[in-house]
């Protein structure tokens, strides 16, 4: 089979089995359009929630996927890939956070939603890329200790000047590794290019970007921008994306460091051999787990709106 043909057949075994796809927006092309959503992490558990499908694929990595499952329980949930990871939801464990928290008596503390579902049922409120700031702002208390990004917790901490916030060394080492010299190669080579970075990059390439945002808000500045030249600082996807869509404008890759492997693992053979049955995996997570994790997310959608 072709990936025309490929696709054709997913899209029949989808309709036959009853099961909606949800592609991050870091998936492949040829994923992307064969998915009922796309969108980021927190996004695709929202719609996930709201469709009537019995079973969701989620074509993406297992955080995603548990959080899709915390969000709608009674649903089975898919991942596409089982080999498909975070680097950072795995650099932390509820162990780990455990011992930290004794060291910060008093502290609430926030999770990246880019976390482990048991991690989460420690932890007092998640957060987004794009939600972190505002979240923060709202919560009633000055003593902040947030995990695992101290990347995204820099920049949540310059916009709250405020907040005493504590951060531990984690983060995503796919967009850390971007360095400053790269960002002035990029910039020597597009002069007339926005810089659009995400906030997992960071601070001192942070501090080069015209815009600093998550993923659906660097896609959303670019087509919104009366600019024609954008430099995109997140991972490569997201400008081969942008590309397809706004045919008017040039997008150019910051780093061909910002490849997620993880990422990039799910393949559309993966999709149909899922929806077949063969492969993939379903996510299961224990009623104490579910219950105790979905009042952190909860607090998010609380403290979001
Ligand atoms: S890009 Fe980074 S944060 Fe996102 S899935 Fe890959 S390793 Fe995790």
């Amino acid at each position: 089979m072709n990936i025309a043909q490929l696709q054709q057949e997913i899209l029949r075994l989808k309709k036959e089995k009853d099961v909606c796809i949800l592609a991050h927006s870091y998936q492949a092309r040829e994923i992307c359009e064969i998915a009922d959503y796309t969108g980021d992490s927190y996004k695709l558990s929202v719609d996930a929630a709201k469709v009537n499908n019995q079973t969701i694929l989620m074509c993406g990595v297992r955080f995603m996927a548990e959080t899709c499952k915390l969000l709608s329980p009674e649903k089975t949930v898919l991942l596409a890939q089982p080999l498909a990871g975070c680097d950072m939801a795995d650099q932390m464990d509820k162990e780990m956070i455990e011992k930290v928290k004794k060291d910060y008596p008093g502290y609430t503390v926030v999770a990246y939603v880019n976390t482990t579902a048991q991690l989460k049922t420690i932890c007092d409120v998640c957060v987004t890329s794009s939600s972190a700031v505002q979240i923060v702002k709202k919560i009633d208390n000055d003593n902040i200790l947030f995990i695992p990004d101290c990347n995204l917790g820099s920049f949540v901490a310059q916009q709250c000047p405020d907040k005493n916030i504590k951060l531990l060394n984690g983060g995503c080492p796919i967009h850390a590794s971007v360095t400053v010299e790269e960002v002035k190669r990029a910039k020597a080579l597009y002069p007339d290019a926005e810089l659009l970075v995400h906030p997992e990059c960071i601070p001192a390439v942070c501090e080069q970007a015209d815009y600093i945002g998550s993923t659906a808000g660097i896609i959303q500045y670019a087509k919104n921008s009366g600019k024609k030249e954008f430099i995109i600082g997140t991972e490569i996807s997201i400008a081969e994306h942008l590309q397809y869509d706004c045919p008017g404008k040039d997008f150019h890759f910051l780093s061909l460091k910002l490849i997620c492997p993880h990422m990039k693992a799910t393949s559309l053979m993966d999709v149909y051999n899922c929806l077949e049955g063969k492969a993939g995996e379903e996510i299961l997570l224990s009623d104490e787990t579910i219950t105790a994790a979905r009042r952190c997310i909860d607090e998010m959608i609380r403290l979001g709106d």
